[in-house]
C-alpha cells in the first residue's frame, strides 16, 4: 500500500488568522473532513526550525545535533566537495537584511573566488579547508551587500533506500533526501519557489505510484519562499495552487491505488517577519484504513487542542501521541 506525503514548506504559522486558514483550499478541506487531523512535532526542542531539521524528521530521522546546511545544499545543487574541504551555506544579503538578487549573488560569488559557488537565488556554498570556518563579511566593492554564513553541523546518515521516492524542486528537500539515500526526482520545470510546475510533480508522483514506490514524498517550497519575502498574499496563492494542481490529482491517484495521502508542513514561517518558527504544525492523514478523526480543517486554530504526534506520524501512522494538550 503506497503512502504519499506532501510537505508544503513553511506553511504553518503562529499568528491568527493564518495562511492555511485564509487560503481557499477545497481539496485540503475535503481531505481534512474525511481523514485524521492532528499536530506533529516537526522541530524537536534542541534543534533550529528549518527544512534541514523538519524534512529529515518527517522522513524518519530526528537528529541529535543541528544538521549541516552546507552539506545539504552541496548535495542539493550538485556542488563537488574536494577531499579535506567542508561546504558551508552562506547567504548574500543587503545590509538591511533583505535578500540580494540572483544576479548580485552570482557577482558576489565571483568576487569571493573559486571556492564560493552560487547555487540559486541569494544562496552560496563556500568550500573551506576543514577546521577553517569562513567568516561573515561585508563585500568590499559590492555596495550594500554582505555575506552571512550558516553554522556547520552534523551530516545526515544514509537511513533510506530507493523504496522512498522524494519529488522536489532544486533545494534543501532534494539535498536532505539525497543524503538520506532516497530516490530523488527533481522535475526539470520545478523551481523550488512560487510558480513552480506543480503538475509536473503530480505526474512524477503518479509515475512513482505505478512503479510501486512504497513511500512518496512531494515537497513544495513556494509557501516558505513567499513568507521569507514577507508576501502573505503570495503565500496564500501558493497554498491555493498546491491545492488545485497537486493535491487534487494526488487525491485521485491515491484513491485509485488504495493508499494513503498525508499533508504536513516542515516548520512554521511567519509572512509578517519572514522568520521560521518551531512549534507543532497541523497535519492530516487520509485514505485506506484511516477513519475521520479530529478537527475537520487543517488549520492552526482548529488543531490548537489536538494531540501532538512524533514526526513519523503522517507516513508511518504511529498511533500513540508523544504529548497531549488536553
Ligand atoms: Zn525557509
Amino acid at each position: 500500500m503506497v503512502a504519499v506525503l506532501v510537505i508544503p514548506d513553511g506553511a504553518a504559522e503562529s499568528v491568527l488568522p493564518t495562511s492555511l486558514e485564509s487560503a481557499h483550499t477545497p481539496v485540503l478541506d475535503e481531505l481534512a473532513a474525511g481523514g485524521e487531523v492532528a499536530r506533529v512535532a516537526v522541530t524537536p526542542a534542541h534543534l533550529p526550525a528549518g527544512s534541514e531539521t523538519g524534512i529529515p524528521a518527517l522522513l524518519g530521522h530526528v537528529a541529535d545535533e543541528p544538521i549541516s546546511r552546507g552539506r545539504v545544499d552541496a548535495a542539493a545543487y550538485g556542488v563537488p566537495v574536494p577531499a579535506g574541504f567542508t561546504p558551508w551555506r552562506a547567504d548574500v544579503l543587503r545590509l538591511n537584511g533583505g535578500r540580494a538578487t540572483p544576479q548580485e549573488s552570482a557577482i558576489a560569488a565571483r568576487a569571493l573566488g573559486p571556492h564560493a559557488i552560487w547555487t540559486r537565488g541569494h544562496r552560496l556554498v563556500l568550500l573551506a579547508p576543514a577546521g577553517a570556518a569562513p567568516a561573515a563579511r561585508v563585500l568590499g566593492g559590492l555596495d550594500g551587500l554582505r555575506i552571512r554564513v550558516w553554522p556547520d553541523g552534523d551530516v545526515l546518515p544514509r537511513t533510506l533506500g530507493l523504496a522512498t521516492a522524494v519529488i522536489a524542486g532544486p533545494g534543501a528537500a532534494a539535498g536532505c533526501a539525497r543524503l538520506l539515500g532516497a530516490d530523488v526526482l527533481v522535475p526539470e520545470t520545478a523551481s523550488g519557489d512560487v510558480g513552480t510546475d506543480l503538475a509536473a510533480k503530480a505526474r512524477a508522483a503518479r509515475a512513482a505510484i505505478i512503479r510501486g514506490a512504497v513511500r512518496i514524498v512531494v515537497h513544495v517550497g513556494g509557501p516558505d519562499e513567499a513568507a521569507h519575502r514577507r508576501d502573505a498574499h503570495a503565500k496564500r496563492s501558493a497554498l491555493e495552487a498546491l491545492d488545485a494542481e497537486l493535491l487534487a490529482p494526488l487525491r485521485d491517484a491515491v484513491r485509485n491505488a488504495g493508499g494513503t495521502l498525508a499533508v504536513c508542513p516542515d516548520h512554521l514561517t511567519d509572512p509578517a517577519t519572514g522568520a521560521h518558527g518551531g512549534g507543532p504544525v497541523p497535519a492530516l492523514r487520509w485514505g485506506t484504513g484511516i477513519a475521520a478523526a479530529g478537527p475537520d480543517r487543517l488549520t492552526e486554530r482548529a488543531t490548537s487542542a489536538s494531540p501532538v504526534h512524533a514526526p513519523d506520524w503522517p507516513l508511518a501512522g504511529a498511533p500513540a501521541p508523544v504529548e497531549s494538550n488536553a
